[in-house]
């Protein structure tokens, strides 16, 4: 097995969408639709340090390729295509890549996006790969960060926590039979369909990667905002309540624990019936947790209203 042969066996058939060329020019030649803006995002997955390594390699590649889409969903953003650049110890042989490329396609077909280019190259590192991913707003529409209002209601897509109990599973700290949470972890679900519904009547939208305090602290700092949640509304799935009522640290997990890849949004009080419909036709749950406040301070309650301190905020890779 040789780059070229790898190249043209595995990579070539998932290249077949507008813009990639085949893969057989230097660059891509992508036409961006009239009256659009082309959004663009980048994330590195490790292993060691984003997976494992014991997951297929087909898992590990659609969950690089979800994690990306996440952020095009977090912008309202329509996904088109990727790039994928993967650095591969000597260990990866044709099988390795079989599955990785099998997986790939698998999520091509299921979220309408191509491979665009790319590069494959061996190293004498852990395996690692990095994709960027590509989609399209209608101009002015992208949702961001910074357009929170005080008054906002603050809203979380689907479960919060699972994904980091998940982890705790596949890291073997706990023997869990149910598979709920492993795939979770796993295969985070992009909420593609939802960022796009969006556009018009979210003020301001994050997809939660790094724990849905820390999140909400950067919509919050970009907003010039502050924020109230009331601790008991966070949504939890029937599996996470079961496993963390046996937990002492319960809150942490929920609050602090990462790879959600959730959205988390605030939206007017007003466009709530909107919202419903959304939620409706998107199938996805939409669960308001508190509101935005003009002081600056992160407020979390529980049920009585008295402020719950936590001692860890989110995952930060430098801390
Ligand atoms: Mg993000």
């Amino acid at each position: 097995m040789n780059e070229f042969t790898i190249i043209e066996k595995y990579f070539v058939p998932l290249a077949s969408g507008k813009g990639s060329l085949n893969l057989k020019d230097d660059a891509a030649l992508i036409q961006t639709p009239l009256g659009h803006e082309l959004v663009i995002t980048k994330d590195a997955l490790v292993q060691g340090v984003h997976f494992i390594g014991n997951e297929e390699p087909s898992e590990i590649a659609r969950k690089g390729l979800r994690v990306n889409l996440s952020d095009l969903a977090a912008m309202g953003a329509e996904p088109f295509g990727y790039f994928l650049a993967l650095m591969t110890p000597s260990s990866v042989d044709e099988n390795w890549f079989r599955s990785f490329t099998a997986g790939l396609k698998v999520d091509q077909e299921l979220y309408g996006i191509t491979l665009l280019g790319g590069d494959t190259t061996r190293i004498p590192g852990p395996l690692s790969f990095s994709i960027t991913a590509l989609g399209f707003v209608p101009a002015g529409q992208a949702l961001k960060r910074g357009g929170a209002n005080p008054g906002d209601n603050i809203y979380v897509s689907g479960t919060i926590g699972d994904s980091a109990l998940g982890l705790k599973i596949a890291q073997n700290e706990w023997q869990h039979s149910d598979s709920f949470l492993l795939q979770r972890y796993n295969l985070p679900e992009p909420r593609v369909e939802l960022g796009m519904a969006l556009k018009h009547i979210a003020t301001a939208c994050m997809d939660i990667s790094d724990g849905l305090m820390q999140d909400l602290r950067h919509i919050c700092n970009c907003s010039g905002t502050g924020a109230v949640i009331q601790k008991d509304l966070i949504p939890l799935s029937k599996q996470a309540k079961t496993l963390l009522s046996q937990m002492h640290n319960a809150d942490e997990i929920i609050l602090a624990g990462g790879d959600d890849y959730e959205l988390l949004f605030t939206a007017s009080p007003f466009v709530s019936e909107a919202l419903e419909a959304i939620a409706h036709k998107t199938n996805v749950p939409i669960t308001s947790i508190g509101k935005i406040t003009e002081n600056k301070d992160i407020e979390l309650l529980n049920n009585e209203g008295s402020r719950i301190h936590l001692s860890k905020w989110g995952y930060d890779h430098f801390a």
